[in-house]
């Protein structure tokens, strides 16, 4: 395997960190040169099937017992693996961190700066299904989202099913339930799904938990998943092999998450694996990158490209 990665910093970088306002600018440059393109699949672990869930603007103290009760037991139960710690990027916009959640790259090298995605390297650095496509094509991908960039941008190049349309989170739930009770409008092995409302209600009323409106959205966020992680029990009790993420974008604070790095109710937000059987290791504290290196290590999929290019680990050993 070749694994060459060559790394340029600039001298004037040191000192443009520290004094410029754009965090952008200060990422390093990177050349990476991943030429090794096999992918060897565990077959033993082929029926697997994966399935994120992805809220938008979780602050973590919001996550109680009270407000969702639902993901408050979830987080308690010996075969979850959960974080409130889970580190953002250090751009604190949705953009990135979607994109990091999705690549397994941090966002110097996928370039999504913002959340307009221009001039992205996200053809380098692939949304996880790509990987996936390349291991086995007959598994089925979808991803389902109401902040539809992210299908826009990044998933749709890779998946069998990614949706472009506007719909609500409401419409996020019913779709997910289609998918998977009834296999409409196809049978779905890794499913993505994106709710958007709580950050809207964090952006119109703010991100607390004594925040009516926030802890309201949470709430309603909390009821479809307790719903679609019964589907999936049902699954699971059927014989299928189902490994359950819940994952957010970013915290936030006020009616406001951007440039919220050295804050620490933007910059943590929640991670939670679930299944029945996996051991999560131990002593070790999540950040974005970590979901994709976890679900390809939990799906068997070894890809020497995505091995050279990615930033995190699996969280299953
Ligand atoms: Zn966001």
């Amino acid at each position: 395997m070749k694994q060459q990665v060559l790394f340029y910093s600039f001298l004037f970088l040191a000192s443009f960190v520290t004094s410029c306002t754009n965090d952008s600018t200060a990422c390093e440059e990177w050349i990476i040169n991943c030429e090794d393109t096999g992918i060897q699949v565990d077959t033993s672990k082929s029926n697997r099937k994966v399935l994120i869930i992805g809220i938008d603007g979780v602050r973590s103290e919001a996550m109680t017992e009270d407000i969702s009760p639902f993901l408050y037991e979830f987080s308690n139960r010996p075969t979850t693996y959960f974080t409130d710690r889970n580190l953002v990027e250090r751009l604190t916009f949705s953009g990135p961190n979607w994109s990091s959640l999705l690549t397994g790259v941090h966002f110097c090298k996928h370039k999504v700066f913002d959340n307009k995605y221009s001039n992205n390297e996200l053809s380098v650095f692939p949304h996880f299904f790509n990987y996936i496509e390349r291991a086995n094509s007959s598994i089925v991908t979808a991803s389902i989202v109401n902040w539809i960039p992210i299908n826009q941008y990044s998933a749709i190049a890779h998946a069998d099913h990614a949706p472009t349309n506007q719909i609500t989170d409401q419409e996020v739930f019913e779709q997910a339930q289609e998918l998977l009770q009834n296999q409409t409008p196809i049978d779905p092995d890794v499913l993505f799904l994106h709710f958007d409302e709580l950050d809207g209600a964090g952006h119109e009323f703010g991100y607390h938990p004594d925040v009516t409106e926030y802890a309201n959205t949470l709430n309603t966020i909390d009821g479809y998943i307790q719903q679609i992680v019964a589907t999936i029990e049902t699954k699971r009790s059927n014989g299928e092999d189902w490994i359950i993420f819940v994952v957010s974008d970013h915290g936030g604070d006020g009616k406001g998450h951007g440039g919220g790095f050295d804050n620490e109710h933007i910059k943590y937000t929640i991670f939670y694996a679930n299944h029945p059987t996996e051991s999560f290791i131990q002593n070790h504290t999540s950040t974005q990158v970590d979901l994709v290196p976890s679900v390809l290590y939990f799906m068997g999929i070894i890809s020497d490209e995505f091995n050279c290019k990615k930033d995190g680990i699996s969280i299953m050993l």
